[in-house]
């Protein structure tokens, strides 16, 4: 069945990622981080990654961005294995909430005052302060080491002028960083914090990286490549929990309905998903629809899935 997908994707694939694409014209490309808004939504780039490592792209497969919000599932993981999962558990809940992603809504709603889930903003915010470290600095290189390895790709490193200009304009995951610390979410400085949350979310890949990182999940921790296993189950489990749950903002419901993948989307448009126990999948469609997802990359995914029938109900 492999063979029979790679081939018909091989085929077909420009074809599919062009028709999708005229789907860009439909979304707009995130501008509240001013240096995101420097992008061309006219964008879309594809990678998919089988188990040897062969690969398929198609597109604007070279475009280089940054991991936003993708980047929240991997600190997560490292928070896990740093910290085991009843502390993680002590600072975020397991709950979808169906606000935006930086709400300050229902903050305070589950006890003891800790956010909903890990990959709203003010639950990726809390995960920063958990990553092992003394400094600042010790935690972002913890990070980076980490995305790395996973990634397969020693030269990942942080886009410093986009961490620079979301650094200089955050004042709203400021403010939730300020509303943690006095709940006691967060036991470091609000600024110590941030640096390293602005700091994961500004890592710089390509779609093939994405597909790369998202072997790994889609292999439950092992790397099918290297044939190690970097990441205990148990962990990449909870993650992909909560990728579909809530990996797609408050779009994840009807993502779900559409796609039944695990994803996680950024508003650098960027979408990492997988075929669980088979492929890791990464794309990049700058221009975002009213729920922060790219428009192109989510009617490519449906299309893709529908094809292969790849959901997983
Ligand atoms: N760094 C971005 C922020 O905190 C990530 C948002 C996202 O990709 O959803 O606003």
């Amino acid at each position: 069945q492999h063979d029979e997908t790679w081939k018909k994707l091989h085929t077909h694939i420009d074809e599919w990622v062009a028709g999708s694409k005229t789907h860009t014209k439909e979304g707009h490309v995130a501008s509240y981080i001013p240096e995101l808004a420097n992008a061309s939504g006219n964008i879309l780039g594809f990678c998919i990654m089988d188990h040897a490592g062969q690969t398929i792209t198609s597109g604007d497969s070279e475009f280089r961005f940054t991991l936003q919000s993708i980047s929240k599932v991997f600190s997560l993981i490292l928070a896990l294995m740093d910290n085991g999962e009843e502390v993680v558990f002590s600072k975020v809940g397991m709950e979808p909430t169906g606000d935006d992603f930086n709400s300050m809504l229902k903050l305070e709603l589950i006890e003891p005052g800790i956010p909903f889930n890990p990959l709203i903003n003010a639950g990726a915010i809390a995960i920063s302060s958990l990553i092992g470290g003394n400094t600042p600095d010790e935690q972002i290189d913890r990070i980076l080491h980490f995305f790395r390895d996973i990634a397969d790709n020693p030269a990942l490193d942080i886009n410093q002028n986009v961490f620079k200009s979301e650094s200089d304009t955050a004042h709203r995951n400021r403010s939730l960083a300020y509303f943690l610390k006095d709940n006691g979410v967060l036991d470091k400085e609000v600024d110590e914090v941030l640096r390293v949350y602005f700091s994961h979310c500004s890592v710089e890949v390509n779609c093939t990286d994405l597909a790369r990182m998202a072997l790994v999940l889609a292999h439950n921790g092992v790397d099918p490549i290297r044939k190690q296993r970097l990441i205990p189950r148990r962990f990449v489990q909870i993650t992909k929990t909560f990728m579909f749950t809530c990996g797609m903002y408050n779009a994840s419901g009807e993502f779900a309905m559409n796609v039944g993948l695990p994803a996680k989307s950024g508003v650098s448009g960027s979408i990492l998903t997988m075929v669980p126990g088979q492929y890791g999948i990464g794309v990049v469609g700058p221009a975002l629809n009213r729920k922060g997802n790219s428009t192109a990359g989510v009617h490519l995914l449906g299309m893709l899935s529908q094809e292969f029938d790849w959901s997983l109900f």
